[in-house]
């Protein structure tokens, strides 16, 4: 069988450089991406991340590969500070909604995957909810006991870091010093034989009052954030992974923990490539849910934001650059948006397609991918191709296969708005009608009949006001 070419490049934080991705099985890609803590609402930094994981993995898949895509849920254990202190989140959101844990983790679920969406983010193949996952958790946490990795002190069990050759693993040698120095400031836990040290289970914790926790080896608790990841990819992608995505603030402490138990408890090497995605920033600093005032899809929806043009926002700049939101700047994405896709919605698609032009243009979009995942390139070549001599089915052809990568309605978005537009245009005439029959029935003093037009709208959704000015109508 013809091996498949190895063309994709891109950065792995892990060997910090730019490096030709080579997976573990020929064709085939094992790929993890840490999901939400479904405390609160996803804000637009947070689906940043979720955005460039989606594009590298359409990415994989246009060029070829076959992925198999995994991603948790938090809904157990994820503490604002991986010692026993700052805020269970979970906690937080169910006293801030007077809700149980459960009920607050079922609803930002929810809201997480509609708001995913309306960005067109693929869910990924497998999402698999912490709380599912108890039992592989203890068994990862008794081997890792029974191996002298892990430690019981205090009530809970804590991974011992002194064990490990290098723990700091994406760090270079003065980054582990200022790591090393900033956690000798952090509020310390007495129970732990190294400031490294983490905790895999709880059973004595500040959040005596937590409603979440199951039987264990060790007493009724619940388990540390960390263990969620390294056991939910074992479970579907097995001992040996090839990406594992997340935002930059992961790197530490989140997957140097991973790392740390995972390979503990394999005894081996297990992800060779990370993928990280900088953050979005506001004016103020990095978005943060626990900032509070954050900025969701569905406020800029309500500000009559197109959340596909959030996508083409983050699609023009690199995932490896921070990013500031900023209004000026998604006012000129959807301004470029609403002509790029008005110029593909009226080509005319009949006719040949020019397959010499459709491969060089195919090449040049994958070659930008491939090169560092460079999505902006991507778009030049977009542009690039719409401005080219060539047969308007030819480009309409490029248009649609773009999109399996880009996912930004390049083909559907121009008719989906004109039929929007259609239906407006015939309910405005319906309603202008009705108004004037009723001014009418007025005027004969027929007031039966007037409000039985009143009614009659208002069961349709429409509601009239009467001003100074005359009838004025709007949706309900
Ligand atoms: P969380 O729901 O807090 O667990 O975060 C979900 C994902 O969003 C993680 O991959 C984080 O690394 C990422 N993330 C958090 N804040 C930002 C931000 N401001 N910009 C981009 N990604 C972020
Ligand atoms: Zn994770």
């Amino acid at each position: 069988m013809k091996k498949m070419e190895n063309k994709v490049s891109f950065y792995n934080t892990l060997t910090r450089k730019v490096e030709p991705f080579v997976p573990n099985e020929d064709g085939k890609v094992a790929m993890y991406t840490c999901g939400p803590t479904v405390y609160h609402y996803a804000h637009i930094g947070n689906l940043r991340s979720y955005i460039m994981e989606d594009l590298l993995e359409k990415a994989l898949r246009y060029v070829g590969y076959d992925v198999k895509r995994v991603m948790n849920i938090t809904d157990v254990g994820h503490l604002s500070s991986d010692a026993d202190t700052g805020e269970d989140k979970m906690l937080k959101g169910a006293k801030r909604e007077h809700k149980t844990v459960m009920e607050i983790a079922r609803f930002y679920t929810d809201a997480f995957f509609s708001d995913c969406g309306k960005l067109n983010i693929k869910t990924p193949d497998v999402v698999e909810p912490a709380t599912n996952c108890i039992s592989e958790f203890i068994h990862m946490i008794d081997t890792l006991i029974k191996k002298d990795y892990a430690y019981e002190s205090g009530g809970n069990i804590y991974f011992d870091t002194s064990k490990l050759d290098e723990y700091y693993v994406f760090s270079s040698q003065s980054e582990k010093e200022l790591l090393v120095g900033v956690r000798d400031d952090v509020d310390e836990d007495a129970n732990k034989r190294n400031k490294s040290d983490f905790v895999l289970w709880f059973t004595k914790s500040k959040f005596d009052d937590q409603e979440l926790k199951w039987d264990s080896p060790w007493g009724v608790g619940y388990p540390g954030w960390h263990i969620e990841c390294s056991c939910i990819s074992m479970k579907h992608l097995g001992e040996y992974m090839d990406i594992h995505c997340g935002g930059v603030d992961n790197i530490f402490p989140h997957h140097t923990n991973e790392i740390a138990q995972s390979e503990s408890y394999l005894g081996h090497k297990w992800c060779n490539y990370w993928f990280h995605v900088h953050h979005l920033n506001d004016k103020s600093g990095k978005m943060s849910k626990s900032k509070g005032d954050f900025l969701t899809v569905s406020l800029l929806e309500s500000k009559g934001y197109d959340p596909i043009v959030y996508r083409l926002f983050c699609l023009q700049s690199h995932y490896r650059k921070p990013l500031e939101f900023s209004y000026e700047v998604l006012d000129n994405m959807g301004a470029a948006y609403d002509k790029l896709v008005k110029k593909i919605g009226t080509l005319d698609r009949d006719g040949e397609v020019d397959k010499t032009k459709f491969d060089s243009y195919r090449e040049k979009f994958e070659a930008a991918l491939c090169d560092d995942l460079n999505s902006s390139m991507a778009i030049t070549v977009l542009y690039d191709m719409l401005k080219d001599d060539m047969p308007d089915a030819t480009k309409y052809a490029l248009a649609e296969s773009f999109d399996e990568v880009l996912s930004l309605n390049l083909t559907t978005a121009h008719a989906a708005r004109e039929a929007d537009n259609g239906v407006d245009a015939e309910l405005e005439s319906y309603v202008l009608a009705r108004i004037e029959e009723r001014k009418a029935a007025k005027k004969a003093k027929d007031f039966a009949q007037a409000d039985a037009i009143r009614n009659e709208l208002l069961e349709k959704g429409i509601v009239l006001e009467d001003t100074r000015e005359g009838v004025k109508w709007k949706k309900a």
